[in-house]
Order: structure tokens, then C-alpha cells, then sequence
């Protein structure tokens, strides 16, 4: 489109197109090798019951030790390998390696516990979801009821034709679906009433100090109150303080999940946590 020929505006435009391009591609043929040398892996944060602090679920949360010498956390690659469409292979390596990873702690005489993986908006339009998830299930041998999928906002609000059949083909499988991040897109009630989602999870930002904010204590009151009463469970995410746990049981919040529990765990500590959580029950 840009046609001003010898204009010094145009190479500069060129040179950083070229400059943006390489570093995409370098950026592609990186997360490609990385993922061939087993340099992602999962770690694991727990999610209780309010009420009797035993464990309910656990969420999958995608690590990246590049080089297997520098730790880059997920909000600094998540959103390139989305713009590189490489979110789509390495989300179905997520799914897989949870799914297995959950019917691993079964087969060892754990409790059984869902396991929850996030899924981006740009994994259900690029890709077929629910055919993705049906196979994997059948692959590692996990019945749905023990994945759950956490959505946005973002995912919902895309209205496009693929991400809505994905949505309703998951449930119809089994699979859980829960709300994440909620109060901090467009929170349309239009999306609840549509999806129908099973459980929501209330947004760290506002939980975090809720005691001395009342905006956000009245907000994660709402939110529970809405959600409760679409027959949605509450999840509270970000616990770090005894008086945002306190508040988030006194308003009925049914999950509880945050540093004040647990930091996201290895497999092995996230065993320990397991084993311990059973022997108390
Ligand atoms: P999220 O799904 O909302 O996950 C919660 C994030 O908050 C995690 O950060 C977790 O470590 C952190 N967190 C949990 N409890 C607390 C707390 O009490 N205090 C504080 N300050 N932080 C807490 P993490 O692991 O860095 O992940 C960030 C985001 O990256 C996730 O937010 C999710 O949106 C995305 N993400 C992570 N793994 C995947 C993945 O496999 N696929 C996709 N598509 N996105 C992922
Ligand atoms: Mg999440
Ligand atoms: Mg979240
Ligand atoms: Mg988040």
C-alpha cells in the first residue's frame, strides 16, 4: 500500500517491518525448538473448599525455562504465542500433558481432582477445541468431569462461529467450563445467560486488599451473589491475607485459591501437597 518510491519514510517502514518479521520468525522457529527440547513444563496451584480447606481442584499453569537457563513467565510469552498462532500446538500440548498428568495421579490412588487449564480466545478461533480436547480424553484415558477449561471474557465476546460450537460441544462432553479473570473484561450478563458456564472465578485485582477497599469488597460480593444465583460456583483467586480469605467465606465464596493456600507447585511438591492434604481428611 505504501507506494512512495525512494521516500525516506518507506525504508524506514520497510526496514522495521523486515526488523519485526525476523523477530517473528525467530521468535516462531524458538517456541518450535523449545517445545521439541522439553523446555515447557507445568506447575500446579491448588483451589479448596471454603468451608473445609480440603483440596477441590488444581489449575495447570504453563512455565518456559528457555535454554534451560532463564525462567520467562507466561504473561511475557503467552501474548507472542498468540500473535505467532504457535498457541495453538503449544495450548494442545498443555491440554495433553495435564490430562495425562491427572489420570496419573488417579492410577497412583489419589483423590481424584479436576484440573484446570487456561485456553485463550485465540486457541478456539484458530482451532477446533472441542475435537482437540474429545481426542485428547480419549488418549490419556481422563473422563471430562476431571478437566475443566478457564475461559475469558475475551474468549466469549468474540461471538464467532467455531469458539461458540466449541464451548457448547465441551460441555456437552463433560468437560467443566469456568469464567476466569471476571470483572476485568466486558463481564456482559448477555455471555452468563448464553453460556452458562459452571463456575466463575473472581478476579485477583479485586480481592487483593479487600479489606481496605470497599469498591472491591462490594464487587466480589456482587459477582458472587450473581454467579450463585445463576447456579454458578465462585472461585476467589488471589487469596494472600486472612482478612480477604475471611471476607471471601463470609459472603459464601465456594473456592479458594492463592498464595495464602498454596504458590503454584512442581509436580513433586504439588505431590507432598496431595498426600498431605489426604491424610488430614
Ligand atoms: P490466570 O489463569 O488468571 O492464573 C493466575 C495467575 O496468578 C498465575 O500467574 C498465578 O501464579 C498467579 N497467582 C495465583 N495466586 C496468586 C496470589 O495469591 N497472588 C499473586 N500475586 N498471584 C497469584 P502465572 O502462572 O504467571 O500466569 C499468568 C497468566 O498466564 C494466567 O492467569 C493465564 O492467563 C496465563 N496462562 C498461564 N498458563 C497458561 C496456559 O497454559 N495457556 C494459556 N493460554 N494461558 C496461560
Ligand atoms: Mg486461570
Ligand atoms: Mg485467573
Ligand atoms: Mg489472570
Amino acid at each position: 500500500v505504501v507506494k512512495k518510491s525512494g521516500g525516506g519514510n518507506y525504508r524506514i517502514y520497510e526496514e522495521t517491518m523486515e526488523r519485526a518479521n525476523s523477530y517473528r520468525f525467530g521468535l516462531q522457529s524458538d517456541f518450535k525448538r523449545a517445545l521439541h527440547d522439553e523446555e515447557f513444563y507445568l506447575v500446579y496451584q491448588p483451589k479448596v473448599n471454603a468451608n473445609t480447606g480440603s483440596i477441590s481442584g488444581v489449575e495447570a499453569l504453563l512455565r518456559w525455562n528457555k535454554n534451560n537457563q532463564e525462567l520467562i513467565p507466561p504473561a511475557d510469552f503467552i501474548p507472542l504465542a498468540e500473535e505467532t498462532g504457535f498457541i495453538v500446538p503449544l495450548g494442545e500440548w498443555v491440554i495433553k500433558r495435564a490430562c495425562e498428568q491427572n489420570k496419573q495421579w488417579q492410577d497412583a490412588g489419589f483423590t481424584p481432582i479436576r484440573i484446570a487449564v487456561n485456553v485463550s480466545a485465540v486457541q478456539f478461533q484458530r482451532s477446533k477445541m472441542d475435537e482437540i480436547v474429545e481426542r485428547i480424553l480419549a488418549e490419556t484415558g481422563l473422563e471430562p468431569q476431571w478437566l475443566e477449561i478457564e475461559i475469558t471474557e475475551g474468549t466469549l465476546m468474540v461471538q464467532d462461529e467455531f469458539t461458540i460450537r466449541s464451548i457448547t460441544r465441551l460441555k456437552e462432553l463433560g468437560v467443566i467450563i469456568a469464567l476466569d479473570d471476571f470483572g476485568t473484561g466486558y463481564s456482559s450478563m448477555q455471555y452468563l445467560k448464553q453460556f452458562r458456564l459452571h463456575s466463575l472465578k473472581v478476579d485477583r485485582s479485586f480481592i487483593q486488599d479487600l479489606h481496605e477497599h470497599h469498591d472491591r469488597a462490594a464487587i466480589t460480593e456482587a459477582i458472587t451473589q450473581l454467579a450463585h444465583g445463576l447456579g454458578m460456583s465462585v472461585v476467589a483467586e488471589g487469596v494472600e491475607k486472612d482478612e480477604e480469605l475471611e471476607f471471601v467465606k463470609s459472603i459464601g465464596a465456594d473456592e479458594i485459591q492463592g498464595y495464602y493456600i498454596s504458590r503454584p507447585l512442581s509436580k513433586e511438591d504439588f505431590e507432598s501437597y496431595l498426600q498431605s492434604d489426604s491424610k488430614v481428611s
